[in-house]
This record gives C-alpha cells, structure tokens and sequence, in this order.
C-alpha cells in the first residue's frame, strides 16, 4: 500500500504549499516589477492585457513550467458535460538546421482554440460555428499537474464560441460575479461606501464522497459504468449506530487523506477539514473559500485529485449523489457569500449601526431573490444522481426554504410589526441608529435539515450535487441575487432618506417573502404539507426542474445582467435534459446486462444445485422432509421467473425509448416515468434473489463488502 509521499518533518507543509502553482508570490518573484503591477489591474478589471505583457507573463510561467519537467501545456476548460477538459500542446519548436527550442507566447497563453465540434451544444453549433476558443481566466493562477511519470502546465480557461456564446460554466460564473459586483457596489455607494472598488462572490464547498475498495469496485458493472449501485440487497448494519459520523478515521483512509491533501496542498489548495461522514465508508473534505471563479476550479481539482489518488491505495473514489440504496448520499454544502475587495464581507452583521444597516440590505436582498427565484435555484442543484435525494425522504427535500435562525427570524418579525427589537446591548435596534449585537454562530446553525441556511455570515446551499461543477449553482445564486439588488439600488439612489428607505426595503422584503423562511424540521411530512399551504414550489425530479433554466422569466432575468442570452439557455436546457437521458438510458442497460448475464445465470446454476441436493438426499430416503429446501426452490424460482419478466420488459421500454425522436422535455419524462421506475421492479426481486442464494454464488459484491470493508 501506498505510503505518505512526503516526510513533513524533511519538507515542512509551508514550503511544498503551493509549490506546483504559478501563484501571486511566484508571480512577483518572476515577473520584472512594471509588468507584475499590470497583471494585477489585468485582475481587477481596471485595464486591458496587452499582448507584450502577455509575452512576457507567458515567457515566466514557461520557464518556471520547464524547470520543474513539464514538455507540455494544456488550456483547461470546463465544457457542459461537467468535466473538465484538455487538450495538450507541447512547447517544441522545430528549428531550420534539426534541433527544437522550448516556446510559449503570450498569444498561446491567453487564447486556445481546440475542436470543438465533440462537446454538447444543445443546438448551438447549428446556428453557430462549431470552433471553439479557450481564454485564459487571468484570476485563476496556472498550476502545474504531476502525473507518476511526469508534470504537466495546466492554464485555466473560459471556453467561448467565434461568436462569443459560453460554450462551458466558467463563462457565465465570471459574467455573474461581474454583474454581481455591479449592483453590490450600486448599493455600497448609496450607503455612502467610497471606498470598496469591486465585490467579489465567495465560495468554499464542502465535498462529500464513497471511498470503497476498488478490487470489489471493479468487480461490479454497475460502479464502473455508472458510478452508483444498481443492485443490492439491504445489509445487515446500515448507518443506525450512527457509529461513522466524526469516527475515528481508518488507516487505510488515513493514507488516502494524506495523499490527497499533500497534492492538493502543492496546488495551492487549501485542504482543511476532513472526516467521516453518515453513511458507512462515506467522507467530506472543505476547502477554505475564497472568490467563487477560484473555488469552483479548486472543486474541480478536489474531485479529479479524489479520483486519480484513490487507487494508489487500493481504493475508488465515488462522487456520485447516491451510491448505495438505504443509506445516506453525497452532497456538496455551498457556502457563498459576498465581499468587497477592501474585506468587507457583506453579510457580516455588523457591530456598528451603519454595517447593521448594510447587513439587513444585503440579507434582505438574499431573501427576496430565494423566494422569488426558488425554482430556478431548486433546478441548479437538479442532476440524475440528485434526485434520488432531494425529496427523497433524505437531505436535504426538493423544496427550497430559507434558515435564518431564531434570533435573527425575530428581529426581523418584530421590525416587522413595527415593535420594539431588544438588542444585546438593550438598546433597540433601529436601522442606522443602533448597533445589531453580533450573532452567535451556533445560534445561526443549528438546523442541519435546511436546503439553505443563514450560517452567521454567508449562506449555506446544501442542496447541490456531490459530483458536479459548483459553477452553475453559484452562476444562478449571483445572477438572482444581483437582480435584486438592482431593484433596491434603484430605490436607494432615488432616496433622500437612505436609513428610512433602508428600513422600508427591510420590512417590506420581510414581509412579501417570509413564506421562504422556516426555522424547523425540513424533513418532516407537516413541511411538505406547510410548503404546500404557503405557495412554494416543490419540484421534485430533474426533468421537471430543467425548464426552469429557459423560462421567460430566466431568459429576461439572465439577459438583463448579461449573463446568457436565450439560445444560450435553451442549448443549456437540451444539453442536461439529454445529459439526463442519456444517464438513465446507461443505467438502465447496465441493469438488464448484470441481470441477464449475471444475476439470472448465477441463481439458475445456484437453483439447479439446490434441485439436484434435493434429489440427492431424497434417494436416500423418500421419508425425508425436505420441504424446507423444496420452498426455498420454489421461492427462488418464483422471484427468478419475475426477474426475468421485469428485465424483459425494462429491454422493451429501453427499446421504446431509444427510437423515440422529437421533443426532449417528453422524451426525458418517458425516462423519468417509465424506465427509471421500471428500474425498482428489477432491482425488487434481484435483491430478493440475492437474500435467499448462497453467498459464494452471487455473481459481484454485496453492500456489506463494500459499505464496510476497508
Ligand atoms: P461550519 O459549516 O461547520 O460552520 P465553517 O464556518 O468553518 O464551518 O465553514 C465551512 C465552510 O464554509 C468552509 O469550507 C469555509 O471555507 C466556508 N466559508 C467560511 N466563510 C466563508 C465565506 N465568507 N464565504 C464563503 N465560504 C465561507
Ligand atoms: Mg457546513
């Protein structure tokens, strides 16, 4: 088994932190003082690269890249199917008399142009031109990626289309973050803020995932090709001793952990917390936040690394939203907040009467956009993997409601009501007159049941997918939050009297949109039926929530701030929508194929001992009782015979649903309704089955192999 690949006592973690990434200090080591100066306004927005300092940016990160082994470079882009991608050129310049120079202009730094024509559109290219270019994301530093053989120049990119459509998530992430910060700012000045220059979204994911063992992994064709169980029988021990949760962590985990954050540590990640989580050989890994464009990168990296690591320890890494049936799934908890480039973070109740005022803006302004745009954030946390958690009695339910806490959900009820809020201090709290008392953490968070929970000073969104881009969800947040603030902007630069109209804004966003806040249990049945009494949406399967990305609606509200135009969206719509499709339509012959060739034979051959052991002992003596065995046969094949008739029958709608053309919403509910429920028929008697065989004869794994040997 692999070992821990450093001594931290020969390399202390501070000198291999950061090591493969071009970062900010390498940056000014390498870089001649004038042209560090004008990356940096590059950065901030404040002006133009131009192609010289490009050269000579590109000349430092090649030379740094080749001291450290790397021959090649890639730009690296995340295009719609969710992954990352690369393509790789090597620095090799042929020269006239046979030798080769290493090389890598500016213009090969900042723009790329690999084929595009392989990575879904939604219809895009038949309007456009298929050629894609990448654009060198100048806030994301490049790193270096070391593979066991080698290292590799990694450049961050947007990837956009010759006419400018976002062909990938970071496109319309950055352009959100940009229209946040335009509002953000409208709002900082009309409070009187000269100082703050830009606001910048943050973001720190927490990153839940399996580890199982990868021999008993690739042992089953439903983990390889689909990244969750399809079958399996209930194990013996689930998660009910709630044994897992903060456990001791096991060494062979231990040695993974390790591993994972050194290299992440290399990158320049900040790996912080990590420990068991609910469900049996289930972990969470944080890193600390920071601008969301960088941390969806990180997240991204965090998740490759997870996957590349795990077999050096005999392990694999399944990121998936819902490996096993029966216990919990994987999520990813958002956390996203805002803060002005001078460190100011938004959404900090503040110890003076001014930053209270702020606070209450900027929370109010939160409020408004979750219940207004409830749907479309419920459909930027919609995957396959997803549904089989959201509003399916797990965490976090498909209904999105907001947490904020009782101290806070008072305050606001009695500004409300006009009465009199006490305050720490026992003065009363009157906007821009007198000081919020600082809110206790553990008074904000103590309900883990919520979809999106006011956490002291940012918000958590719990309800996004293990295995996606965080950039979407982040890219929908910054959009609906800017919307809002653009109203209040209008309003506040209109006002003669901001606290007055602060205090107006406050009260009245509380009171159009409280029906968004509910401080108890989400996941009981009286919330559903509350939700339901109160008018919020509750969607609760992907292909239902997919729409929402290119209703009316999200057409005007994403074309208002320049985020997405329609065609944009609509392609947005198609390509998850057949994203969805297609995963089910791989699940579902991944089911018939492990049933058929199998499962089925596996119990007949089993069935058939059975029937010959009966005969055996018979001749012995016919006096013999083997009625037990006789059962015990007849069940097998009675749940064998069903088997056999849902699998025929899921082969037909498989059928069905492969030659069926034309509208993609139906198509994708015909999957929805028909295939993947005629899944659970299947897996129903193969799971039987798999309760009444011997165990040696079951043809792969079962849950209490892989759920709790490691
Ligand atoms: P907890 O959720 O247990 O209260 P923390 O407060 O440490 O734990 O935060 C958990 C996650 O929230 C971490 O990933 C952290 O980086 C992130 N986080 C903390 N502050 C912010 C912020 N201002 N913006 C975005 N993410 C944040
Ligand atoms: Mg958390």
């Amino acid at each position: 088994m692999a070992k821990s690949p450093v001594n931290f006592v020969e390399t202390p973690v501070a000198d291999l932190y950061g090591s493969n990434c071009f970062s900010d200090v390498v940056m000014r080591e390498r870089l001649p003082k004038a042209i560090y100066k004008e990356v940096k306004k590059v950065q901030t927005g404040e002006i133009e690269l131009t192609p010289t300092v490009a050269d000579v940016v590109a000349g430092a990160i090649r030379d740094w890249a080749i001291e450290r082994g790397a021959t090649h470079f890639t730009h690296w882009f995340q295009p719609l199917t969710g992954l990352t991608a690369e393509k790789h050129d090597s620095f090799i310049s042929p020269t006239a008399d046979g030798r080769a120079i290493m090389e890598f202009s500016g213009k090969e730094l900042i723009q790329g142009e690999p084929d595009a024509s392989s990575f879904p559109s939604g219809g895009l290219r038949a309007t456009f031109e298929a050629r894609g270019y990448t654009a060198w994301d100048v806030n994301s530093p490049a790193f270096l990626k070391e593979d066991s053989t080698g290292v590799t120049l990694y450049i961050p990119t947007a990837f956009i289309s010759y006419h400018g459509e976002a062909l990938d998530k970071k496109v319309p992430l950055l352009r959100s973050m940009e229209a946040l910060s335009i509002q953000a700012i409208r709002i900082l000045r009309a409070l009187g803020n000269t100082g703050s220059k830009r606001v910048v979204t943050t973001l720190g994911p927490e990153q839940e995932y399996f580890l199982v063992d990868k021999e008993l992994a690739d042992a089953r064709l439903d983990l390889v090709l689909t990244g969750r169980t399809l079958f399996g029988a209930r194990p013996p021990k689930g998660q009910e001793m709630e044994d897992h949760y903060f456990g001791n962590i096991k060494d062979r985990v231990f040695g993974f952990m390790r591993e994972l954050n050194t290299e992440l540590w290399k990158l320049g990640i900040p790996a912080k917390t990590q420990h068991n989580e609910v469900a049996p050989n289930q972990f969470e890994l944080a890193t600390i936040f920071t601008s969301s464009n960088v941390a969806t990168d990180w997240n991204q990296l965090v998740m490759e690394t997870m996957k590349r690591i795990a077999p050096r320890h005999g392990l694999t890494a399944l990121l998936h939203e819902k490996p096993f049936a029966g216990v919990n799934g994987s999520g990813k908890h958002n956390n996203w907040s805002i803060s002005t480039d001078d460190g100011i973070n938004l959404l900090e109740p503040g110890s003076s009467p001014h930053d209270n005022a702020q606070f209450l803006v900027f929370l109010a302004a939160v409020i408004k956009a979750v219940d207004v745009y409830a749907p479309l954030l419920r459909a930027s946390a919609a995957n396959t993997g997803n549904d089989h958690r959201l509003g399916a009695n797990e965490a976090p339910p498909a209904i999105i409601s907001m947490f904020l806490g009782d101290v806070l959900s008072d305050m606001l009820d009695k500004l409300a009501k006009g009465q009199p809020v006490k305050t720490g201090a026992k003065t009363k709290l009157e906007i821009g007159v007198t000081s919020m008392p600082k809110l206790p953490k553990d008074l904000t968070d103590r309900n883990r049941t919520s979809p999106f929970a006011f956490t002291g000073n940012k918000f958590e969104f719990r309800m996004v997918a293990s295995s996606e881009s965080v950039a979407t969800p982040n890219t929908i947040l910054n959009t609906m939050v800017s919307e809002v603030l653009s109203e209040f902007a209008d309003i506040l630069e209109k006002a003669k009297d901001i606290p007055g109209a602060i205090k107006e804004i406050v009260i009245q966003t509380y009171k159009e949109h409280k029906r968004i806040i509910y401080n108890g249990n989400n996941y009981s049945e009286s919330w559903v039926k509350e939700a339901e009494k109160r008018g919020l949406p509750h969607i609760r399967s992907t292909v239902e929530a997919l729409p929402e990305f290119a209703t009316p609606g999200t057409v005007k509200l994403f074309a208002k701030h320049g985020i997405l135009k329609k065609e944009e969206l609509e392609s947005r719509k198609v390509i998850y929508l057949e994203k969805y499709i297609k995963q089910i339509n791989i699940e579902a012959r991944t089911m018939v194929n492990m049933a058929n060739r199998e499962i089925f034979p596996a119990v007949f051959s089993y069935a058939g001992e059975v029937g010959a052991n009966i005969g055996s002992v018979k001749s012995v003596s016919a006096d013999i009782d083997v009625s037990a065995e006789e059962n015990l046969l007849k069940e097998i094949m009675e749940n064998l015979k069903n088997l056999k008739e849902h699998t025929k029958a899921l082969e037909s709608l498989i059928a069905e649903g492969e030659d069926t053309e034309g509208d993609i919403y139906k198509h994708a509910l015909f999957y929805k309704d028909h295939i993947f429920a005629k899944m659970s028929g299947v897996r129903y008697y193969a799971d039987k089955l798999e309760t009444l065989v011997d165990k040696s004869s079951w043809p792969f794994p079962a849950y209490e192999d892989l759920l709790f040997r490691l």
